[in-house]
């Protein structure tokens, strides 16, 4: 299964932006736990960003697998696409549910690099993955909502304009369906009232932060698409949210294959390199045997999304065996660099530390399996 040959430039011009964003860039930003502004703004004015925004509203108009090829390359070169990624999918909920008008007013500015839609306020912290059960409430006064509530792990907040947020609009027990009562709104952060947000130190870099709303009044027309339907809404973006993730989690793979496999060639211990020893060969082996079974699903997946056709098992199976190929490399990684691996200037503790998220966000090991136990495999549902 070899990939288009369309996307050879497109991963060769991430390639040399990325060139200018090495190591100490990262470095420097992680120790302070600072925004990669520098490097969102070269991405966005590449066009990167806004490559699944059709062209009529502004965007490059690309496929999902250059969409993949973009993320891939960008993990690749070591760089840290998680500051940004969301801008290029949390626009497809507007993309397939907004109004025309909510479209022409959001899409182009977005495209443009003008509004960043970086922000997804779905998760709270007592409802946890149980997103049914969330607390957050939206309650229609006259031509507003008013939202009060709370999100935990909202990333980006702080460096986003636009915030696509879930609040149920109908308590639970009275919604018409299991699944009906919540609404998606598409929240003005700079311009609305009631909001705060905190950030929280995490273990990596990652700008995320809980979200506090009180008494926050949104315009009625913030409404996406109709009261009550957002569940399904939220999930249909999920397929493509799954499939950059995983892509990215392969770019990480291959950096820490292509890292171990140049020092396990040039590091000499007992007067010959360490990676004519098998015991140091065969992990390295093992690992890129496993990025290279990941990537052939992620290719699966988004030549399904591109097709129009179901492709949930598929997206979240690539998710998974990405997220875990990217974890068994690190530690691979670490492992053949032995002391050097936990030196900051090797960047392998940095890359390490990010790319264990991926079990975890945006959705952990056990929901994937559920999910294919479930949906794909028709075993009953569990939870
Ligand atoms: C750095 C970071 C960034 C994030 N960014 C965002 C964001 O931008 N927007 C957003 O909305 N969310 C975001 N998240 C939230 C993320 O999607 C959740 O953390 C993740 O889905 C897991 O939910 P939880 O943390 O509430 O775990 P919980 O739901 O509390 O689960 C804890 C553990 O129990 C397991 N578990 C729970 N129920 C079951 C069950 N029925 N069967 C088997 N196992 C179960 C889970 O798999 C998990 O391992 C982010 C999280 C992190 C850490």
């Amino acid at each position: 299964m070899t990939e288009s040959a369309d996307l050879a430039p497109i991963r060769e011009a991430v390639r040399t932006l990325c060139a200018d964003f090495p190591g100490e860039y990262w470095r420097a930003l992680d120790r302070e736990r600072a925004y990669p502004d520098k490097f969102v703004a070269a991405l966005t004015k590449a066009g990167f960003l806004a490559a699944l925004i059709p062209e009529e509203y502004g965007g490059s108009g690309l496929s999902m697998s250059a969409a993949v090829a973009i993320m891939e390359e960008v993990q690749a070169a070591g760089c840290n696409g998680a500051a940004c990624h969301a801008q290029m999918y949390t626009m497809g909920t507007l993309l397939r549910h907004g109004s025309a008008e909510q479209k022409a007013r959001y899409l182009p500015a977005i495209a443009r690099g003008e509004q960043r839609l970086q922000a997804f306020g779905v998760t709270e912290p007592s409802s946890g993955t149980d997103t049914l059960s969330l607390r957050t409430t939206a309650v229609r006064d006259g031509d507003s909502y008013v939202i009060n509530g709370q999100k935990i792990w909202t990333s980006r907040a702080e460096h986003s304009d636009l915030m696509l947020l879930l609040a149920r609009t109908t308590p639970r027990g009275e919604a018409k369906t299991r699944t009906g009562g919540l609404t998606v709104f598409l929240v003005n952060m700079r311009t609305v009232k009631g909001l705060t947000v905190r950030p929280i130190r995490t273990m990596m870099n990652h700008a995320t932060t809980e979200v506090f709303f009180e008494n926050m009044r949104v315009p009625a027309d913030s409404v996406i698409g109709t009261e009550g339907e957002g569940f399904r809404y939220i999930l249909s973006g999920m397929n493509a949210e799954r499939i950059l993730i995983a892509a990215e989690c392969v770019g990480d793979a291959k950096w820490f294959i292509d890292k171990a496999a140049a020092y396990a060639k040039e590091r000499v211990v007992f007067g010959r390199p360490i990676g004519q020893n098998q015991g140091v060969q065969f992990p390295v082996a093992r690992a890129y045997m496993g990025m290279r079974a990941a990537a052939l699903m992620v290719r699966e997946a988004a030549t399904l999304y591109e097709a129009g056709e179901d492709c949930g098992g598929e997206a979240n199976m690539a998710k998974q065996l990405a997220a875990e190929a990217s974890w068994a490399a690190a530690d691979m990684c670490l492992q053949t660099h032995g002391g050097f691996g936990f030196a900051e200037e090797f960047d392998i503790e940095r890359k390490f530390r990010e790319t264990r998220l991926y079990t975890v966000a945006p959705i952990s090991t056990n929901l994937v399996l559920s999910y294919i136990a479930e949906h794909v495999l028709g075993l009953p549902r569990s939870y």
